[in-house]
């Protein structure tokens, strides 16, 4: 099986590698970014044409944490739906027999059922701060399932819950909360500082998946010989941030205390997935929260030692 995973420098590419780097069969086709732009349809085409993969995994994304998502939304929506059209079609057109599109549980309305089961897709208005990325992501699932409809190619999608892991993102400002609150607590343990300042209320919940149980989500919903058009991928728990950033700071060893900026935005109350239709078919995460923050402060700090981030 000649596997072209298309975003394999990101978190969710590199867990993918990692994961199918384990099955016997599997011949990984990767392209940096210097090597292949996705947002260019002609260069999509032309790599499709000449590797000529079985299957194709759609890791590759613009992401961002909720401030990048505000303030940068016409790039959240270009980039995304461009990559998303370019690869769904240029493998359809080069003989992809199988795809699995990657979106984000932000395609559900803000105010849908908690949890969130996959048929609320498309009932209401979405979160504000993260709309652009969403319809990007909205306008993926549903080509990847119209090629299914009207071709007969096995194109599918998988929604994952806020993700977490090794080779994230911890930009100040653009990251996203998880690998946010790892770099702030570690860098007030370094300094000493008495207080660190955590955006909004700390009331929203959120779910986080450490990014190795997504990957081998998606290795077992590639095993499956009609997998549904589209799945949500969580632990089916959710914390507050006030909870998430009392476990980081235990993790990192930071004892001083945690103030709140109200000025900085909540996002969506809550966005816990409901994943009882996974769990029917037989699939559930088994990397615990607080062993799975573990692991990742120890992967920013090798990252730190290394000096790549
Ligand atoms: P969201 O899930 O799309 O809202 O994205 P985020 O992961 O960026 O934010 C989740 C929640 O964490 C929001 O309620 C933020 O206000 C809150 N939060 C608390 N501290 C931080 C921080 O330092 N960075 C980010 N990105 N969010 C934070």
């Amino acid at each position: 099986m000649k596997l072209f995973i298309a975003g394999h420098r990101g978190m969710v590419g590199g867990a993918l590698v990692r994961r199918f780097a384990q099955e016997a069969d599997a011949d990984i086709v990767t392209r940096t970014r210097a090597e292949l732009d996705l947002t260019n349809q002609a260069a999509v085409d032309a790599f499709f044409a000449s590797e000529k993969p079985d299957v194709a995994i759609i890791a590759a994304a613009k992401v961002g944490g909720i401030h990048a998502n505000n303030t940068y939304p016409a790039e959240f929506a270009y980039d995304n739906l461009a990559l998303a059209t370019n690869c769904i079609h240029a493998a359809y057109r080069n003989g992809v027999g199988r795809l699995l599109f990657l979106g984000s549980s932000c395609i559900y309305p803000k105010l849908a059922p908690q949890p969130m089961p996959e048929d609320c897709l498309l009932t209401g208005p979405l979160e504000p701060t993260n709309e652009a990325y969403a319809i990007a992501k909205i306008a993926g699932l549903k080509l990847a399932e119209y090629y299914r409809r009207q071709y007969g190619v096995c194109y599918h999608s998988a929604m994952p819950t806020n993700l977490y892991g090794p080779g994230d993102n911890y930009h100040a400002q653009n990251s996203h909360v998880l690998p946010a609150l790892i770099r702030r607590f570690h860098e007030a343990k370094e300094s000493k500082q008495a207080e660190v300042v955590a955006w909004g209320t700390g009331s929203p919940k959120r779910e986080f998946l450490h990014v190795d149980d997504l990957a081998d989500a998606c290795a077992f919903l590639l095993g499956m010989a009609e997998p549904p058009d589209l799945i949500n991928v969580g632990t089916g728990t959710d914390v507050s941030i006030k909870e998430l950033t009392e476990i980081v700071a235990e993790v990192v060893g930071y004892a001083g205390t945690i103030t709140w900026d109200s000025s900085k935005p909540d996002g969506t109350p809550r966005k816990l997935m409901d994943v009882s239709k996974l769990s029917a078919l037989g699939w559930s995460a088994r990397i615990a929260l607080r062993e799975g923050v573990t692991k990742t402060y120890q992967s920013f700090l090798d990252e730190m030692a290394a000096g790549t981030l």
